[in-house]
């Protein structure tokens, strides 16, 4: 049973570490932000509200975003997850503590990267729309690009242009870094530079968190 939750700015790099993480260690990778734009794909009431949300580059509900990890962790079994973009604020900490229901949040990693280098990032961001893989476009790239895990089509994500950015990254400041302080106070937090290539950021992840094995 391994519990771990992933803190940091649009761009820092957590979707990609998360999701490999959960790969090596075999835990569910439980991701709010790709669970949201599947829902708001989906055109529904429930959809649309979301979409309302991802747009603006702001923070969805608590009792939607709370619901919807609850119901992920509950199916989840015994053997832990990695929760990637939640907790996101103090409210969804106290109610992750609940919502794991006698297990325990074993560490938060806090990605840190440099404003300038987050600008940069999702300037490039490619994702694929079928299974969510991240990508940098190459530069004077022409045609359409498509994913090399599945071969769907890569997109730039509708929250990357430069004005939700910046409101997504003043949200992350308000909402999102008092955790950082919250989870130091309970000796949960392991900080990583997030700077450098994926494989760097991969092993001083695993280095945090007491681990030996490399990510491949
Ligand atoms: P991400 O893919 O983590 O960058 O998340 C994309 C968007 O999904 C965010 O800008 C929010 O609108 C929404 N979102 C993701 N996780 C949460 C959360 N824990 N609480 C509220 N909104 C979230």
């Amino acid at each position: 049973m391994y519990n771990i939750a992933f803190v940091g700015a649009p761009g820092s790099g957590k979707g990609t570490q998360a999701a490999a993480i959960a790969r090596k260690l075999n835990i569910l990778h439980i991701a709010t932000g790709d669970l949201f734009r599947q829902a708001a794909g989906r055109g529904d009431e429930l959809g649309n509200k979301v979409r309302s949300y991802l747009e603006k580059g702001e923070l969805v509900p608590d009792d939607i975003t709370i619901g919807l990890v609850k119901g992920q962790l509950a199916a989840s079994g015994s053997k832990g997850a990695v929760l990637d973009g939640f907790p996101r604020n103090i409210r969804q900490a106290e109610a992750l503590d609940e919502a794991l229901d006698g297990q325990v949040l074993d560490r938060v990693v806090y990605i840190r990267v440099s404003e300038v280098e987050l600008t940069r990032r999702l300037s490039r961001r490619r994702v694929c729309r079928e299974c969510q893989a991240t990508y940098m476009a190459g530069e004077g790239e022409t045609a359409a690009p498509l994913c090399r895990r599945c071969g769907g089509r890569l997109e730039r994500r509708a929250d990357d242009g430069p004005e939700t950015v910046r409101k997504r990254y003043a949200v992350y400041m308000a909402e999102t870094t008092p955790l950082i302080g919250y989870y130091a106070a309970r000796g949960k937090l392991a900080e990583v530079d997030g700077q450098g290539s994926i494989d760097e950021v991969n092993g001083r992840i695993m280095a945090a968190l007491g681990r030996q094995e490399t990510l491949t």
